[in-house]
């Protein structure tokens, strides 16, 4: 088996020894359903409300206030969709929220808006950030809620989410984060930053997939997701998944508990990487420098095909992502991108790499000794870029 190096912990991490040592009882001898009154029903029951003390505690909130999902793309759809269309009966029919969010916000944003509600998509800067000021001047008599992402997903950038709390909180309007991407890589307390609404996933933290949780402020009503049992107290209906919500568990206390550790480590990481390739001529990081999770490098080459790139350094063991929707089945490149003012062209020859705390300075060598191999062959190769230089001599 030659070197392999997982960089694509943005799309998904590894299950931790401890998260998996974790769940293994619920999957076999504690099988209680945890609504039976029974012992093992219980102890069942005691696992879930144990986990969501744990998740209360990373956000600094009351475990009553935590609803878990079956994922992050399932709390963004419920607090968007049930808000609006609880305050939409009340006249306040419009939403705001970013033009570089995540599918699973834009595609609720954009299911709303053939419903008969109005969105505002606040554009983002070259480094995409959002400017609080812009969410203060789009709210209206109307706006029911403000949905901005905590961190973002392609290029790490960190939005300023406490003012942009503060505002909201000042107009009266309510405020819900994607904190996906961040959750675990940058400190959360959902009081201080006046967060009414939160989403997260388990296994962007070393967690199962097909587990998430959201945070719904004391006070914020919220029609319900899935009307059935008394589960989720009675707003999310259905058996719950009980080893994955206490896999969930652990992911987040190991997550918060390891953070400042990891934050150091994985900074240094991705600043090595970002100054060593950022020496090949004709490169751009996308993405604030500084304001930007600890995780993510995003690098676009000239003259590169993201794809090519991908499969390339796939050939050399490394996993990592570009920045066209290949696996969305097209060949547009990234909203995200295009939302920085990046060009079609440069776009599509983007990088992502995202790295967790299990990777080494010598995955961060081997990343840093492949990448400009790979971009000289395929420079090297390309009809565009011949053009590129045969340009740039005629100048
Ligand atoms: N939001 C963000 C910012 C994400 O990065 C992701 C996953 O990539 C999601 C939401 C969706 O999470 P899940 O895969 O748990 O549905």
């Amino acid at each position: 088996m030659g070197r392999f190096v997982y960089a694509d912990n943005s799309a998904t991490t590894q299950v931790s020894d401890r998260v998996f040592e974790s769940m293994l009882p619920y999957l076999k001898e504690e099988y209680g359903n945890a609504s039976s009154l029974y012992k093992i029903g219980r102890d069942s029951s005691i696992a879930i409300e144990a986990a969501r003390e744990r998740v209360a505690k990373a956000l600094g909130c009351e475990p009553r206030e935590v609803y878990f999902t079956s994922c992050g793309s399932e709390s963004d759809n419920w607090a968007l969709k049930s808000t609006m269309e609880r305050l939409g009966k009340k006249g306040k029919k419009h939403l705001i929220t970013s033009a570089f969010e995540h599918h699973a916000i834009l595609h609720t944003a954009q299911h709303l808006e053939r419903l008969g509600y109005e969105v505002t998509y606040l554009p983002v800067d070259k480094d995409g950030l959002i400017d609080p000021q812009q969410v203060k001047e789009a709210i209206r008599e109307d706006t029911a809620l403000v949905s901005i992402m905590y961190a973002n997903n392609e290029i790490g950038t960190i939005q300023p989410i406490a003012e942009i709390g503060a505002i909201c909180k000042t107009a009266g309007v309510l405020f819900h984060t994607d904190a996906v991407q961040a959750i675990g890589n940058v400190p959360i307390d959902v009081r201080d930053q006046n967060i009414d609404m939160l989403s997260l996933s388990a296994h962007k933290i070393h967690g199962p997939k097909g587990i998430g949780a959201l945070y719904v402020r004391k006070g914020v009503v919220l029609p319900n997701l899935i009307d059935g049992g008394a589960q989720e107290r009675g707003h999310r209906a259905g058996t719950e998944n009980v080893a994955y919500i206490v896999g969930l568990g652990q992911a987040i206390e190991d997550a918060v508990a390891g953070m400042g550790a990891k934050v150091e480590k994985l900074t240094r990481f991705r600043d090595q990487i970002i100054a060593e390739l950022t020496k090949i001529p004709y490169t751009k990081l996308n993405g604030h420098p500084t304001k930007r999770l600890c995780t993510n490098v995003n690098i676009s080459f000239e003259g590169v095909e993201g794809e090519a790139l991908l499969l390339l350094l796939d050939s050399m063991g490394i996993a990592a992502s570009s920045g066209s929707a290949c696996t969305s089945g097209s060949l547009d490149p990234s909203h995200v991108l295009l939302s920085i003012g990046l060009r079609h062209e440069v776009a599509h020859g983007s990088l992502r790499l995202s790295l967790s705390d299990f990777n080494t300075q010598e995955d961060v060598d081997y990343i840093i000794e492949c990448v400009p191999k790979v971009i000289e062959r395929l420079r090297a190769m390309s009809p565009v870029w011949e053009d590129m230089m045969e340009a740039e001599k005629n100048k």
